[in-house]
């Protein structure tokens, strides 16, 4: 049970957001005096290796999931440039547990599969499974990895892999990444990038994913798991969580190694809700493209026929409207607002004077474009108050500017109501 006291819970309470679940609060975990580099530094006199520089550990707990991570992580303060990344080692348990995963992974392999790695490395894994199945197609991505392969279905690439780039193009069956997601800024956001990519081709798609897992060193007290390469620490908690908030069905989680390992199958089954939320995204942006052309006509339409025009209200969405169509104050120089306080103030960017709508009364013109649709029928009920009744009055509405009293949209007020009549 809880045992602090209720006077600690303002020190306790850290905004910060968990790499592995999104959730935004955790609470301090270990705070150590600034270290060098524990791996990647790899100095080569004792000057050097004094004078590295030290680097802030703030490590902190997700309240929600129990994930651990250094909170004043930099990317860019983990130079992965020239240097390995060694990992582990080449001991009976080790190799042990490499034989467990492959043989896991073959069972979930087609005939013909392909395969990406991302974060080779050294190259061994992927070439271990190259061999036990060489019908299929092995693709290694790896910024520092290494680069030449001996088999000719077996490619090293030096670069990153990018869901949106590769995935249509390799089309993988299984992705396969190792040791990688806990030096990353934001995991999370990695594995939801090729559950997306899978939604958006329906293609299913397995993942394999490898971790440290810190169970065991929460338990134990350990604190030399705590360094700065390893922002990201996860437990088995965390990363079931992570997985779970990816949009993939988790398949198999276990351990390896003691514990000091956690992996997990998912399948990526493209869940069809995200691809739908983008297809609406492409057509509303599609659709706002081709309305920028449709209105920039319309209005330049307007001016050619020499129609006297005003723009209602000189702020907030008739800037807005402005802004995007072009509307500027050489060809449309009246803008008009019934806010006494936006008079004799200046349209934001076209430059406009605002002038009082009454301005119309004794001004009058032949158009009125009013921006804020769902105003629009206040608005014109005040024009006619003030007596004001231009010709014609335009709104926006699908892509184009409308005739709000002949066309069809839905801010016309609506018909009286009538009571049905008894039956
Ligand atoms: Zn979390």
């Amino acid at each position: 049970m809880n045992d602090l006291p209720m006077s600690d819970l303002a020190g306790l309470l850290r905004s910060a957001t968990c790499p592995a679940c999104g959730h935004h609060i955790a609470v301090p975990f270990l705070t150590s005096p600034p270290q060098p580099l524990a791996t990647l530094a790899w100095p080569e006199s004792e000057a050097e290796a004094r004078g590295l520089p030290r680097l802030t550990l703030d490590f902190v707990r997700c309240v929600d999931c129990g994930h651990v991570f250094n909170a004043a992580f930099d990317y860019a303060a983990a130079p992965y440039r020239s240097k390995p990344n060694r990992m582990f080692n080449r001991g009976g348990g080790w190799s042990k547990h490499l034989e467990r995963v492959r043989r896991l992974i073959m069972a979930r392999l087609p005939k013909k599969p392909v395969v990406v790695e991302i974060g080779h490395g050294d190259g061994s894994f992927l070439t271990g499974l190259a061999a036990a199945r060489p019908a299929g197609r092995y693709i290694g991505f790896d910024p520092h990895g290494r680069q030449d392969s001996d088999r000719p279905n077996l490619e090293f690439r030096r670069e990153l892999f990018k869901a949106d780039d590769e995935f249509p193009s390799v089309r993988p069956d299984l992705i396969v990444t190792r040791h990688v997601l806990e030096h990353l800024t934001n995991p999370l956001a990695f594995i939801q990038s090729l559950s997306f990519a899978a939604s958006w081709l329906k293609r299913g798609t397995i993942v394999y994913l490898e971790v440290p897992c810190v169970d065991r060193a929460i338990e134990a007290g350990r604190t030399v798991d705590f360094y700065y390469e390893h922002n990201s620490q996860f437990t088995t908690m965390s990363f079931r969580r992570m997985l779970r908030r990816s949009g993939a069905r988790i398949d198999f989680v276990g351990h390896g190694y003691d514990g000091e390992v956690v992996f997990g199958f998912v399948r990526l089954e493209g869940e069809r809700r995200q691809a739908e939320i983008a297809a609406e995204a492409r057509r509303y942006d599609g659709g706002a493209r081709r309305a920028q052309d449709v209105i920039a006509d319309q209005l330049q339409a307007l001016v050619d026929q020499g129609k006297k025009v005003a723009v209602w209200g000189g702020t907030g969405k008739s800037a807005a409207f402005m802004h995007r169509y072009g509307v500027d104050a050489k060809r449309f120089p009246l803008v008009v607002d019934s806010d006494q306080d936006k008079v004799d103030t200046f349209v934001p960017g076209t430059g406009q004077a605002i002038r009082h709508a009454t301005w119309l009364k004794d001004h009058p013109v032949d158009v009125v474009i009013i921006p804020p649709q769902w105003r629009a029928r206040d608005i014109i009920a005040e024009m006619a108050d003030r007596g004001i009744h231009p010709g014609t009055v335009l709104i926006e509405h699908k892509g184009r500017l409308i005739d709000y009293f002949r066309a069809t949209h839905p801010y016309r007020p609506a018909r009286p109501h009538r009571p049905a009549k008894r039956a």
